[in-house]
Parts: C-alpha cells; sequence; structure tokens
C-alpha cells in the first residue's frame, strides 16, 4: 500500500499496512532500506551490536540498528567516522541505522553532569573526564557526520521522581532545542526524529507532545519513560500519550527491549524501540525465552541435552545443547557470550515479527495474551 503523503514510498514515508486495535504495522522507508514495523532495534552503541558479526545482526531478523552520537563523537570522533566513509562504511552495516543524540547519556549519568541551561548542557565525559559541552546543534553536526538514517533531537530526560519545577524545564528545554534542532544541516536524506519528555506527568507530557509534533518531524518519539518509574503507570502513560502522536508518522518508545514490555507498548501504537537488554542480559549469562529467563550458569543445566529454548531457529539453538552453552560461560569461554547474544536477540526479533503478522492477520490480542501468560512463568534467576 503506497504512503498516504506522496503515494510513492519515498524516503520518510511511513506506510501503515494494518492497524488492529492500537497497534500497527507498517513500513519506514529510509536513504537504506525498508524498516518493517514493529521493529526491535539492536543497539550498536560503539559501532558495534557487541560481540557481533553485522552479518549476523542481519540474519537474525534485524532491519535497523541503532548507534549512539555519544559515544562515537568521543571515540573515536565523527570526524574520523566521516572521513572513513560514515558510519554505515566505517561499520560494515549497510541497513538503515538510527542514531540517539546523547542526551540519555548526558543526563542518565548523573554524577557527570555539571549544568543545564537554555544553550546546552555542561558535563565532564565518560571517557577522560574532561568538561564537554552538548548543544542542539552539536547533536546534528555529529548525526549528520555520521550519516545515519534517523537522527533524534538532543533532549532533556529527566530521571524518575524529580519535583514538577525540573520536568517542567526538562519539558521547556526539550522544545527549544528540538526547535533548533529542526532547522540544522542534516546528511543527504537523514530523517529527523522529535522527543517529547514530562514523564507521566498528563499535563507536561500533553504540552511536550503538542510543541515536539508542531514541529513536524519525520517520526516522534517518547523519551524518559521506562527510567525507573512505576511500570503499570509507564503503560497508562502510552496508552494515552501514543494516539497523540500523529498517526501517520512512526512512533518511536525510547529504551524498552523485555517481552512483556515489547508486547505492551506494540498493544498502545508504538512501531518501534531499542534496548541493550538482550545483549546485556546475554553477558550475565542468561537467556531469554517465550517461558521467561534461564540462568545458563545454573548446574541444573549441566546434563541438559536440551537447545537453550525448544523451537528456536537461531544458530545457538539448532546446534548446541544448554550443557555446552553452560560450560563456554561457566569458563568465560566467548563462544558462550556470542551463542546468548544471537539467541537472546533472535528470540526478540522473532517476538516482534510474530507481534507484526498478528497485527496483520488482526488477531494481536489474542497472540499478546497467550505471549504474556507463558512469560508469566518466569523464573527468578
Ligand atoms: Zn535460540
Amino acid at each position: 500500500m503506497p504512503c498516504w503523503c506522496c503515494n510513492r514510498s519515498s524516503v520518510g514515508c511511513f506506510d501503515l499496512i494494518a492497524e488492529d486495535g492500537a497497534a500497527r504495522a507498517g513500513v519506514l522507508h529510509t536513504a537504506h532500506g525498508d524498516v518493517q514495523t514493529p521493529a526491535f532495534m539492536p543497539v550498536g552503541t560503539k559501532a558495534s551490536v557487541k560481540s557481533l558479526h553485522p552479518d549476523e545482526v542481519r540474519s537474525l531478523g534485524a532491519s535497523i540498528v541503532l548507534g549512539n552520537a555519544y559515544h562515537l563523537h568521543f571515540r573515536p570522533g565523527e570526524e574520523l567516522i566521516a572521513e572513513l566513509g560514515g558510519l554505515h562504511a566505517f561499520s560494515g552495516w549497510d541497513g538503515p541505522i538510527l542514531t540517539d543524540s546523547g542526551g540519555f547519556q548526558v543526563f542518565s549519568l548523573r554524577d557527570t553532569l555539571a549544568s543545564v541551561d537554555d544553550d546546552g548542557v555542561t558535563f565532564r565525559s565518560v571517557y577522560d573526564g574532561a568538561a564537554e559541552r552538548f548543544t542542539p546543534e552539536l547533536a546534528a553536526r555529529i548525526q549528520r557526520s555520521l550519516g545515519s538514517d534517523v537522527a533524534m533531537c538532543l533532549d532533556v530526560c529527566a530521571p524518575a521522581g524529580v519535583d514538577r519545577t525540573e520536568l517542567e524545564d526538562a519539558v521547556r528545554r526539550t522544545s527549544l532545542w528540538a526547535e533548533r534542532q529542526r532547522g540544522a544541516d542534516r546528511a543527504a536524506g537523514q530523517l529527523v526524529f522529535g522527543i517529547s519528555q514530562g514523564g507521566t506527568d498528563p499535563e507536561l507530557r500533553r504540552r511536550s507532545i503538542e510543541e515536539i509534533t508542531a514541529l513536524d518531524f519525520d517520526g516522534n518519539a517518547l523519551g524518559g519513560l521506562a527510567v525507573g518509574e512505576d511500570w503499570a503507570e509507564m503503560l497508562e502513560t502510552v496508552g494515552w500519550a501514543a494516539p497523540l502522536l500523529p498517526h501517520f508518522k512512526p512512533r518511536y518508545f525510547m529504551g524498552i527491549g523485555d517481552a512483556a514490555g515489547i508486547l505492551e507498548v506494540i498493544a498502545r501504537g508504538i512501531d518501534m524501540f531499542d534496548c541493550v537488554l538482550p545483549t546485556r542480559t546475554a553477558r550475565t549469562g542468561s537467556a531469554l525465552t517465550a517461558g521467561g529467563r534461564l540462568n545458563l550458569r545454573n548446574s541444573r543445566f549441566a546434563r541438559d541435552p536440551a537447545p537453550i529454548e525448544d523451537g528456536c531457529d537461531c544458530p545457538a539453538c539448532t546446534r548446541f545443547s544448554r550443557a555446552y552453552v553452560r560450560h563456554l560461560v561457566n569458563q568465560d569461554e566467548l563462544l558462550g557470550l556470542r551463542l546468548l547474544s544471537l539467541h537472546n536477540l533472535r528470540f526478540v526479533l522473532r517476538l516482534t515479527e510474530n507481534a507484526r503478522a498478528a497485527i496483520e492477520r488482526g488477531e494481536f490480542q489474542a497472540f499478546r495474551v497467550a505471549a504474556l501468560a507463558r512469560l508469566e512463568q518466569e523464573e527468578v534467576v
């Protein structure tokens, strides 16, 4: 189905293929290819999805990966990356890339934060402690040099539990900065997404969404959620906030990657999401499965010939046993980390693919209820 805006599915167009309740299936057209939504974006913070080759990431079903302007600005620097042909050429990933602006890193590393004013934010670099300053103009310039397909606005991401004055300042500055970044130069074909803030405060979140969407970005994100607030309150906020975002543009929930969270935000009208959870969980020796989390370090797997997850089509499950993976992780063998990363990413990407198929069939609600019921058997590890 061609898109509503130009009938040609040009770069930047978002075709809505199917809607099922508030859940949506679509296609976002970018300069480096199409992204089928709902889409989970594996995180390649430092221009690499930890321990995986880009061909592996692609074969797991990822169509878009995430890079990080904060980290790449400091190491190795966006100018160096631009000199070597941009982030796609540099990292060997030729598909779509979304880059985060660095707002989340600057504001979540609270002890490195020095001061924030209407012009920008001053902080100490996590790499060498040097005083640094980010402004919306710099965030635009970094992402332009990286040449990502989707650049994110620099926002003020307030943690959960801050007082209302701080939250209100975050909303006000996020809008000021978005307006400045909106007018900045961008890479050829680069889309720019705006971010709303306001936590779970109905008035501030609504105000932020109104101000950001008035700037007419190519897509819109809900930022400053899943940052430590109450889970039910967060979901309630997504439930009324997502429908306030433009219907015919992609909606991105920043920072969710557990199976239940993915199902719940899709159900509320979110199209894109990212999280380090699948690869971070792998580094702790745990696997994500439809029946909950498995700690492969556990001695009960010592003689278990079964795959990590029955029926999984990933490169770990089609060839290796739990007993072998347990041995590898307990011996800190690199292959153990890689196998768990492959499995965990495949799990999340398959869940998202299945959610999309269920939306297209008009059966998402039943799919979600069944998947959540299986997850409730989750083992505590
Ligand atoms: Zn697997």
